[in-house]
C-alpha cells in the first residue's frame, strides 16, 4: 500500500480548518499546507468573525447549505464551550440587527431555527440606538477572532505532524505529482488558479478599535456594523462589488467612523488600532466539489473549497467537513486510509 500525501492550498480560515479536519480523519496521511500568505496577511484576518450567514449564501442545494451552516455552528459552539475557547478566540455574543425600511433584512432563515436565542425585538429595543428603527432581530451567536484562531489551529496542525510550506502555486501542475489529492482553499486566489470567472471580490474596509465597553453587536442600515471581538471591536463597513483595491481609502474610513459614531455615540472615545481592507471571495454557489484534472496524461485529484464571500468564518467548519468527505470519496480504494 502506498503512503497518502495530501496538499491543502491556502492558509486562511478555510485552509487551516480543512487541514485540521483532514488530520482527524486521515491519521496516517502526510498533510502539507501550502500558501503564499499567512496570518495577518490573509483576508481572514480582516473579518470580524461573527457567525451569521447572509440569506443569499448558497452551496449546491438548500439542504446541503443548511447542513454546512448547522455543522459550522455546532463546531464553533463546541470550541466556545470548551476550556480552549478563549485561546482559540471563540466567544459567545448577543446583539441586534436593525432596519429602518425593510422587514425582510432582519429575518434569517438559516439562523431562526438554529440559534438558541433568536427573536424579534420589542418596541423598547428599537429605541436602543440612534436612528428611526422600525424592524429588528435580537440573537445570541458566536464570534471567532482570527488573530487568535489562525495561530491556535496552526499550532494544533503542526503539533499533530502537519507541515507548512510558503510558496505561490501558479498551476496545479506545480504540485500535482507529489500528492494523492490537492484541496484548493485559495479564496480569491482561485480566480487565477482555476480561471474561474464566477469568483469576484467584494471589497470590505473596516476600522479595528479598542472599546471594551461595547459588549453587544449592532447592525444598522447600509453596511453599518459594530461587532465586538475578544480584544477589539470591528467597525464597518463597505461592500464594493468587483473592486480589487486593497489599499485603505481615506473617505471610506471617514464614512465608517461617522456612521458608527452616529449609531452608537460612545464610540467617539474609542482608540483606533488599525484600518483594514479585505477582498471577500464571492461566488454563487460556493464551490465545494471534486474535480479530476488531466494534466498531460496525468490524473490529478482536486477538491475545491473556496468562494465563501462574506461568510467564510461562519461556514469554514461545515464546508471543510464536507470537503473532507469528498477527499474520502476520491481516495476510496486507492490508498491506505
Ligand atoms: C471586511 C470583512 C469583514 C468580514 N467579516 C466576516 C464575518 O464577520 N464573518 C464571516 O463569516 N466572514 C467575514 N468575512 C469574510 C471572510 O473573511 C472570508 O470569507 C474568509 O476569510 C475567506 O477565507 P479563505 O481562507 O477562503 O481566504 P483567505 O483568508 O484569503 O486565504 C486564502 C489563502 O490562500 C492562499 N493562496 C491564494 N492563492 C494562492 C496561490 N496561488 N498559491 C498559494 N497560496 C495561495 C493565500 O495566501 C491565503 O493563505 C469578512 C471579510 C471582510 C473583507
Amino acid at each position: 500500500m502506498q503512503d497518502l500525501n495530501i496538499a491543502v492550498l491556502g492558509a486562511g480560515v478555510i485552509g487551516i480548518t480543512t487541514a485540521v479536519e483532514l488530520q482527524k480523519q486521515f491519521r496516517n496521511a502526510k498533510i502539507n499546507v501550502i500558501a503564499d500568505k499567512f496570518g495577518e496577511d490573509t483576508t481572514s484576518a480582516v473579518a470580524a468573525g461573527i457567525f451569521r450567514p447572509g440569506t443569499g449564501f448558497m452551496g449546491p442545494s438548500k439542504d446541503i447549505t443548511q447542513k454546512w451552516v448547522n455543522d459550522s455552528y455546532y463546531y464553533w459552539d463546541d470550541i466556545r464551550r470548551s476550556v480552549e475557547g478563549p485561546n482559540a478566540g471563540v466567544a459567545e455574543i448577543s446583539g441586534y440587527l436593525f432596519s429602518s425600511e425593510f422587514k425582510e433584512i432582519v429575518k434569517n432563515h438559516y439562523l431562526e431555527k438554529l440559534l438558541p436565542i433568536y427573536r424579534r425585538t420589542t418596541e423598547e429595543e428599537l429605541k436602543l440606538c440612534k436612528g428611526d428603527w422600525k424592524y429588528g432581530t435580537f440573537f445570541t451567536t458566536v464570534v471567532t477572532q482570527n488573530s487568535y484562531y489562525l495561530p491556535w489551529s496552526t499550532k494544533k496542525f503542526l503539533a499533530a505532524g502537519g507541515n507548512i510550506l510558503e510558496k505561490k502555486v501558479n498551476y496545479f501542475s506545480d504540485v500535482a505529482n507529489d500528492y494523492n489529492v490537492v484541496v484548493n482553499c485559495t479564496g480569491l486566489g482561485a480566480k487565477a488558479l482555476c480561471s474561474d470567472n464566477q469568483l469576484v471580490p467584494i471589497r470590505g474596509q473596516v476600522i479595528k478599535v479598542k472599546a471594551p465597553w461595547i459588549k453587544t453587536f449592532f447592525y444598522g442600515n447600509y453596511d453599518t456594523y459594530i461587532l465586538p471581538g475578544l480584544d477589539s471591536v470591528t467597525l464597518g463597513g463597505t461592500r464594493q462589488y468587483e473592486s480589487y483595491d486593497k489599499s485603505v481609502n481615506k473617505y471610506d474610513g471617514l464614512s465608517i467612523k461617522e456612521r458608527c459614531e452616529e449609531f452608537v455615540p460612545s464610540l467617539r472615545g474609542a482608540e483606533v488600532i488599525a484600518h483594514k481592507v479585505g477582498l471577500r471571495p464571492h461566488r454563487t454557489p460556493v464551490r465545494v466539489e471534486k474535480e479530476v484534472l488531466n494534466l498531460n496524461g496525468n490524473k490529478v485529484n482536486i477538491v475545491h473549497n473556496y468562494g465563501h464571500g462574506g461568510y467564510g468564518v461562519t461556514t469554514a467548519p461545515g464546508t471543510s467537513l464536507y470537503a473532507v468527505g469528498l477527499v474520502k470519496e476520491m481516495l476510496m480504494g486507492n490508498c491506505k486510509l
